[in-house]
Formats: structure tokens, sequence, C-alpha cells
């Protein structure tokens, strides 16, 4: 705290991120990163860029990382918008988009820091009930509102929503702007990317870190018409020109190339998933469907807190929210490496 500090800034609620710890040989599952190395081309594409070159600045439409995305999805560039990690993108969108008369919606056990945006950019938000079965649950939200945003997988519970319910919603929700973040789609979900030529008013947004590998980057994109496209880039460069560095624009280009390399890491950490959960299953947990590379569970008998104070202290680290109430007994566990997530399975044992 500061005397110079505004009224505004005290009264911020910041997100807190997931801890990135100092200490070496943690297994960590707690921030949802790719426990496989990012691609070996998009490795060899940052050597070659490092040199001489990073005297100079970058695109500043980082044209040529758009045009690789816009390949991949089968878009125009002009539907394809580049920010430093999909938060920025995130951030551009609330404070440009969601600035409304009318209070947007989210869920109201979501990714936290949509929140987070409401209140630096003084948004209004209503927050919608997950389902029993803590599924997003998109019909029963209210037609009158400025906007809606919502994760597919959502996070932190991982459950997809089918892409039919997306675009029921977009068929009935026609005059505010409806966001899918799609952080985590490529582990299972279906990509509202499809449905951006028919639906004026949808803007996907996806990250490299995750999927790609690339969380140290901070690369993440947006796909929607080319007028959404035009707005976000009008709130970009209203404030930073480059966003993307040189490494990270060559580093983005070659991940997305790499098909082979995105696909055998995806299908290994799908495989993984899948025994995790059943391992899981088989020591009591209730673990909830993931489309995402974690999972989100619970022990009957076990408190959240408690479990995952005890695997830190066998040096495992996962993720346990306090807040709200109704999460609090779960744990949302990282997908890891084989040896990560047996070595998660021996510290649970050690504790059950
Ligand atoms: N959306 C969701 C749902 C996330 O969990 C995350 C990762 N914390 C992000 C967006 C942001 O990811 P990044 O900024 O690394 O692209």
């Amino acid at each position: 705290m500061s005397r110079y500090w505004s009224r505004f800034v005290h009264d911020l609620e910041p997100y807190v991120p997931g801890e990135q710890p100092k200490m070496a040989r943690l297994v960590k599952l707690n921030t949802n990163e790719n426990p496989f190395g990012p691609s070996p081309r998009a490795l060899a594409a940052i050597e070659a860029a490092n040199g001489d070159d990073l005297r100079l600045y970058p695109d500043p439409d980082a044209s040529a990382l758009k045009a690789a995305i816009g390949e991949y999805y089968g878009v125009p560039v002009d539907q394809v918008f580049v920010g430093n990690g999909s938060d920025e993108v995130l951030a551009h969108l609330f404070m440009g988009f969601f600035r409304q008369d009318k209070p947007i919606l989210f869920p109201d056990i979501t990714y936290s820091f949509y929140k987070v945006y409401c209140g630096l950019y003084g948004i209004e938000y209503q927050t919608q009930p997950l389902d029993d079965d803590f599924s997003i649950h998109l019909a029963a939200y209210p037609a009158d509102n400025g906007g809606i945003i919502f994760p597919n997988p959502n996070a932190p519970t991982g459950r997809p929503l089918p892409l039919a319910e997306i675009e029921a919603l977009l068929q009935r929700n026609t005059d505010s702007l409806v966001v899918v973040d799609e952080a985590y789609v490529d582990f299972g979900g279906e990509s509202a990317i499809a449905l951006v030529a028919r639906y004026p008013n949808l803007l996907v947004t996806q990250t490299f870190s995750k999927s790609r590998s690339l969380a140290g980057l901070r690369i993440g994109f947006a796909v929607g018409q080319a007028p959404l496209i035009d707005g976000l880039e009008r709130i970009k460069n209203s404030f930073n020109s480059y966003p993307l560095d040189r490494l990270a624009i060559a580093a983005g280009i070659a991940a997305m190339e790499d098909v082979a390399w995105f696909k055998q890491c995806v299908d290994a950490i799908v495989a993984e998933r899948d025994a995790l959960t059943a391992a899981l299953t088989a020591r009591g947990f209730e673990v909830l469907p993931s489309a995402a590379n974690f999972v989100f569970a619970r022990h009957a008998a076990h408190q959240g807190e408690t479990l995952a104070a005890g695997l830190r202290e066998q040096g495992v680290i996962v993720r346990h929210f306090k807040r709200p109430e109704r999460i609090a007994a779960f744990l949302r566990i990282t997908v890891g490496t084989p040896e990560q997530n047996r070595a998660l399975l021996d510290a649970l044992d050690t504790l059950l």
C-alpha cells in the first residue's frame, strides 16, 4: 500500500495465479501446463529468430502467425486476432465489448479471471449457477444481458458442453456478444470456431499455453467475424502495438504447423487422463467427466484442503479452491506424464 495509490488501485481484487514454485523436482500438477515439451520445430524457430533482428520491433500485426492460425482452422486471416496469452485477449474483449448497460453473464463456478476483469473495467455481471452435476445450463441464461462468456470445457470442472447447446444459445441470443473461451478445447471439446461464419456475435478464444505447450511464451488468439476482430484491433492498438515478440511469433507459427507433434501430445494426455480418472475412482474419488487436460475430483472421506496439503508435503502440488463452498471438497489435478501421475497416486496411497 502506498499513499500514491488511487482509490481505484486500492479497491482492485486481482486474480491469484497458481503457484510457480522455485524448488526443483516438485511434481507440478497445479496450473494445467502441458507435461510434454513444445514442438521441436517451435524450439528451432526460436533459435533461428534469436539473433540480430531482435533489435527490430516485431510485426505489430503478427500477420504470419494469424495466417498460420487461419490456415489451421480454415478461416480468413481477417477473422483472427492474436494477443499476449488469451488472458490479454480476454482483457481486451471485456474492456471493449462487455462495458454495456446490462450485466454480462457467466457461470458461478468458472475461470475466476472473469470477475477480476469486471472489477478492473467496471463491468456489471450476474453469475448463473451450474447444475447439480456441475454442468453449465445455458438454456436458463436470461435473454436480457450485456453479453455472455463461458469456457468450453469449463474450468475448473473440465466438463464440456455440446456444440448444439452453444448453437441453440446463439440462435436465441442475437443482441449481445457470446464468447466461448476454449483454452482446453483441444483435449476433447468441440470447437465453436465452426459456427463463426454463421453468427456475427460469436467470438471464440484459444491459447497456445495448453495443447501447444507454450505457456511460457504467452500466445493467445480469438476467432470471430471481421467486424469483431476490427474492434479488438482498435483496442489493442490503443494499448500496446507489439504484444507478441519476435520469438513468440516465430515459435507460434512453427507450433501451429507441427500438427503431428500437437496430435501426439494431445493423444498422450487424453490417454493419461482416462487412466488417471480410473485410478482416482478406484481410490474412492468422484471424478467429474473431463474433456480438459485436468481432472476435478473429490474424495468421500477426505477434505480437499487436507489432501492438497498432504500431497504438497510429499512434493506433489495440485490446485485447491477454498471458494466457492460448493467446490471446496475438490482438487483440480493437471494430467501429467505417466511418471508424474504415478507419483501423485503413490502420494495419495500414503495419505489415504
Ligand atoms: N481461460 C481459461 C479458462 C484458463 O484456465 C486460462 C489459463 N489460466 C486462460 C484462459 C488463460 O490462458 P493464457 O493466458 O495462458 O492463454
